[in-house]
């Protein structure tokens, strides 16, 4: 029988006495040493990442490893080992998925982890700090997005530890070329290999989840067209609202926040072609193609306010929560005219998906969280006169949380032989028990850069919605409204009854 692919290197086994890595993959020599974390003190860095640092380490898939912390206030010994107990604490905890050699290997880094108080955007001073500690390093920039920029301008590539990796978070960029310039900053630094643009949405088990689906099963592949397939839905619905991250979200909205990274690659994961092997380039080249043909909007539907929607929160309630109109949350500025809310429709223009409405649609402050794909099928082109019952489409959903499959289909159920009952067929998906930062930082410290965006595919995602932005900032797309706790406007593509 042939090799089957393994899944971290997407290549096959090789024979006893042949190097433990595949051609191309990331060698063992190349795992990363030490993890500085630049941004030590911020939000992201103790409310996702360290947690999921920790998760990774007391799992036992982060074998020595060192992690630092760096940050621009003067913090003691002591306030970051406060910040790291409180981060570890979940995955210290007995009872959990944490093995036992996992919790002794994560006490470990914690009691060796040490805080550096540095100004990255001071020319050498960054460079001065890398050279004290050991490689092949990853550098985590944890910080504002105009920050990190100015922190990779000011250094140099000599200043570099031989096989440094740079971890890159959402935002990249704010535009198509400033996404472009920011590649060119990075690309004289290390290679495109050494750089992980961070979508923690592209967790290990989402893309294998679809791609498994899509890829391993007779019956779905030769369906997967147009000329099956009515519409693809993506949807993000949650019923949080800002969390305090007004500063940040009050000039980002839906469509940057969510649209313009998450679900374009969830989108593309589930049009790309078959690729090769599960290897890093083979996959993310089948993405790259993909977003390179995606436009929001096509030749039949040309006007943006027809192929985009935005909407904003009015007061409601959320369960017991009262929430207060969005431009009266603190933080917000009206004047920002930032949506809550929207749906766009984008089109994979090639032989594959020509026509068919990918609809991608996230909002916050809404009734129901909904986290899901769901595939609608095109009518059966004639059923036999006499069968009564059939009034939906066969439907695939694939849940993001939980991680699960089903298949709503019409069937002679219990009852009349004559009558279509509707039938759901449900099962759980593999997910991870590592929090999706685990994921990435697997991926980061193992030199494998599968769940990271590759530059060019960065740049194509903002090329895709710049046209619907300046629409929506130009007023020619209506700003709708829904009340806090409803499931949205009426009248949309999608909706979330
Ligand atoms: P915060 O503002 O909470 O934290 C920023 C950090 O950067 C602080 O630790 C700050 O240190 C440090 N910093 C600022 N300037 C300098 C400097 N010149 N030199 C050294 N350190 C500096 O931001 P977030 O943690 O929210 O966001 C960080 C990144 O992560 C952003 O790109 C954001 O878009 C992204 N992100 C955040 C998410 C979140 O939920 N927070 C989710 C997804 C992505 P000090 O306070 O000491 O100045």
């Amino acid at each position: 029988a042939p090799a089957k692919p393994s899944a971290a290197t997407g290549s096959a086994p090789h024979d006893a006495g042949s190097p433990a890595h595949a051609p191309g993959s990331p060698s063992a020599s190349e795992r990363i040493k030490t993890l500085v974390i630049l941004g030590a003190s911020g939000d992201l860095t103790g409310r996702l990442l360290l947690p999921g640092v920790g998760r990774l380490i007391a799992s036992g898939r982060a074998p020595g490893i060192t992690l630092v912390g760096a940050g621009s206030d003067n913090w003691t010994a002591e306030q970051w080992q406060e910040r790291l107990a409180g981060s570890f604490a979940d995955a210290l905890a007995p009872g959990g998925d944490s093995t036992p050699e996992g919790i002794k290997a994560l006490e470990a880094v914690q009691s060796n982890s040490s805080y550096h108080q540095l100004n990255v955007t001071a020319k050498g001073e960054l460079g001065a700090f890398l050279a004290t500690v050991e490689g092949p390093v990853a550098l985590y920039f944890a910080l504002p997005p105009a920050i990190s920029q100015k922190a990779c301008e000011v250094l140099k590539k000599k200043e570099l530890p031989a096989g440094t990796r740079l971890v890159m978070e959402k935002p990249f960029g704010s535009s198509a070329a400033s996404a472009h310039a920011l590649n060119a900053t990075l690309g004289k630094l290390v290679a495109e290999d050494h750089i992980h643009r961070v979508d923690h949405f592209l967790g290990k088990s989402t893309v294998l989840n679809i791609m498994g689906l899509r890829f391993a099963n007779r019956l779905l592949e030769p369906l997967w067209n147009g000329e099956h397939i009515e519409k693809v839905e993506i949807v993000f619905d949650e019923d949080l609202t800002l969390e305090n991250r007004a500063r940040y979200y009050d000039h980002a909205g839906a469509g940057k926040d969510m649209i313009q990274s998450h679900l374009l690659q969830i989108m593309a994961i589930m049009a790309m072609e078959p690729p090769a092997t599960l290897g890093q380039e083979d996959v993310r080249s089948s993405i790259a193609a993909v977003l390179r043909c995606s436009t929001i909007g096509n030749s039949y539907k040309p006007d943006l306010a027809d192929a985009t929607r935005r909407a904003r929160y009015t007061a409601g309630t959320i369960g017991e929560r009262q929430v207060p109109n969005y431009v009266d949350e603190e933080g917000v500025d009206p004047a920002n005219d930032t949506e809550t809310l929207a749906e766009v429709e984008v089109y994979v223009n090639n032989w594959r998906w020509a026509g068919v409405p990918f609809i991608l649609r996230s909002g916050k402050a809404l009734g129901r969280g909904r986290k899901e794909a769901v595939v609608t099928y095109k009518p059966v082109p004639h059923l036999p006169a006499g069968f009564t019952g059939v009034d939906s489409p066969t439907r695939l959903h694939i849940g993001f949380g939980p991680e699960t499959l089903t298949l709503d289909l019409d069937v002679n159920g219990p009852g009349d032989l004559f009558t279509l009952d509707r039938v759901q067929l449900e099962t759980a998906l593999a997910s991870d028990p590592l929090l999706p930062y685990g994921e990435v930082l697997e991926g980061v410290l193992s030199g494998d850069p599968l769940l990271s965006v590759r530059g060019d595919t960065a740049e194509d995602c903002w090329r895709i919605v710049e046209p619907a932005f300046a629409a929506w900032k130009a007023g020619s797309v209506p700003m709708e409204e829904y009340a806090a706790g409803s499931n949205g406007p009426s009248g949309w593509a999608t909706s979330n009854d």
